[in-house]
């Protein structure tokens, strides 16, 4: 249970990590087992490139970062790699167009049904699931799990540049030549204005309506040496 992240850790995470921790050089590689792989290939036939590059970047982050600030966590990668290239699978124009609920809950759902029918495994989808669901639920109150901490962690260090002191220059570096940008704020702006339209009772909207698009376009974050 432990290795699929479901521990109670502070939601806020500075209450979590304590101290900062000096960040190391990192080269994330992706995990090569076969639930892994047919992970990849799924999410390669269903996400657009950008997204999936984002999604294998957040991977890359959440790995170091886990390394570095959280070395007691027992969390397992490849239940780490599913969550992260699920994890914006409900902004896809199919899945945007299935549902009247909100991406992240829907992306959860869906994400549920892919790791069911790949492993089996009830907690790994379930811990997948509730991950995605809570991907945007930021505060600084209560708990969550440890995968949905990391979760939250480098996916807004990758679209606002928050939490950049957790991890080494080096890894960001490494890890956006591997998985290049190409433009990604826009296109994630794009599907925070998008999902605010279609669903404007939806959760995005709690991070702040145009203010959540408008610090995505704004982010400056260096995330790699030219
Ligand atoms: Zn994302």
């Amino acid at each position: 249970m432990l290795s699929y992240g479901f521990v109670k850790v502070h939601r806020d995470p500075k209450k979590e990590m304590r101290t900062l921790r000096t960040p190391t050089p990192q080269r994330v590689q992706l995990p090569q087992g076969a639930v892994e792989q047919k992970m990849l290939a799924y999410a390669r036939a269903e996400l657009p490139d950008k997204v999936l590059n984002h999604s294998l970047r957040v991977y890359c982050y959440a790995v170091a970062i886990m390394r570095d600030q959280f070395p007691e966590w027992d969390l397992d990668l490849g239940v780490l790699f599913s969550t992260s290239l699920l994890h914006d699978i409900g902004t896809t124009a199919k899945n945007m167009h299935a549902t009247k609920m909100l991406f992240e809950f829907y992306g959860g759902w869906v994400a549920h049904a892919k790791v069911m029918e790949e492993t089996a495994d009830r907690d790994y989808a379930d811990a997948v699931a509730e991950a995605v669901i809570r991907h945007q639920d930021l505060g600084d109150s209560g708990f969550i799990t440890s995968l949905g901490l990391i979760l939250q962690i480098a996916t807004i260090m990758d679209n606002v540049g928050k939490h950049m002191e957790m991890i080494h220059p080096e890894t960001v570096h490494h890890a956006n030549a591997a998985y290049p940008r190409d433009g990604w704020l826009g296109c994630f702006a794009a599907a925070i204005d998008r999902e605010n339209e279609m669903k404007p009772w939806g959760h995005t909207s709690a991070l702040g309506v145009p203010d959540f698009r408008d610090a995505v376009l704004g982010n400056k974050t260096v995330y790699s040496k030219m």
